[in-house]
């Protein structure tokens, strides 16, 4: 499904590996709408450590208990440009695992439409009309760039987990008519985090854009 068709010169120096902050423990779990770190415009990676490849395991890990097959780093409320993705959803299959760092769609062709989910919008489902073969240039969790030319299945994760960086949801690209169909479930969403919040599970919206503002690197 991937075919690789370039590289591109890392940017990302191996000097940096190690001298930040090793391994805090940190709670981590996946925020559901409309948590505001998924509203928020993620900040690029500026170094690969220690820290930032046990993020990545525990991001796999959310993921493969969700059932899902891309997670992305707004999705645990982290302000930073990396998402990870294994279409097989199956922790088996290692050599399916890809981690997309300061991704970038460079080329968009063609177009589809199917249906897509979220892991932040649980049993929420609706067809959104994206690209069809994409061009993606990203680095990896060796600090390598890496560019791939991928089409449907792949090719659609990668944009959805790509929005995410930037604070866009797939609700946003819906037709009008999907999207009035789906708005009462987004209210039972906004309903349950809002209680979420007085109940004191989540802080309020401007003390996590707050959270947010001091983990952008
Ligand atoms: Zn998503």
């Amino acid at each position: 499904m991937y075919s690789t068709t370039g590289a591109v010169r890392p940017i990302i120096q191996p000097w940096f590996l190690s001298t930040v902050g090793m391994g805090t423990c940190r709670f981590m779990e996946i925020v559901k709408y409309p948590h505001p770190a998924l509203r928020w415009k993620s900040s690029p990676v500026q170094a690969i450590n220690a820290e930032l490849r046990s993020t990545v395991r525990e991001m796999f890990e959310l993921m493969y208990e969700a059932n899902g097959i891309g997670l992305a780093a707004n999705q645990v409320a982290l302000p930073i440009r990396l998402f990870v993705l294994n279409l097989l959803a199956d922790p088996a299959e290692k050599e399916e695992e890809y981690v997309f760092i300061n991704p970038e769609i460079i080329r968009r062709k063609g177009n589809q439409e199917a249906e897509e989910g979220c892991l932040s919008m649980p049993n929420l489902y609706g067809d959104v009309r994206r690209a069809g073969e994409i061009v993606v240039q990203a680095y990896g969790l060796d600090g390598q760039g890496f560019e791939l030319t991928v089409d449907e299945l792949a090719s659609r994760a990668i944009q959805h987990e790509t929005d995410h960086l930037d604070g866009v949801l797939f609700t946003d690209r819906m037709t009008e008519a999907a999207r009035r169909e789906i708005d009462p479930m987004l209210t039972d969403f906004e309903t349950l985090f809002r209680r979420q919040q007085e109940q004191g599970k989540f802080p309020s919206d401007a003390e996590i854009q707050q959270q947010l503002q001091e983990r952008t690197p």
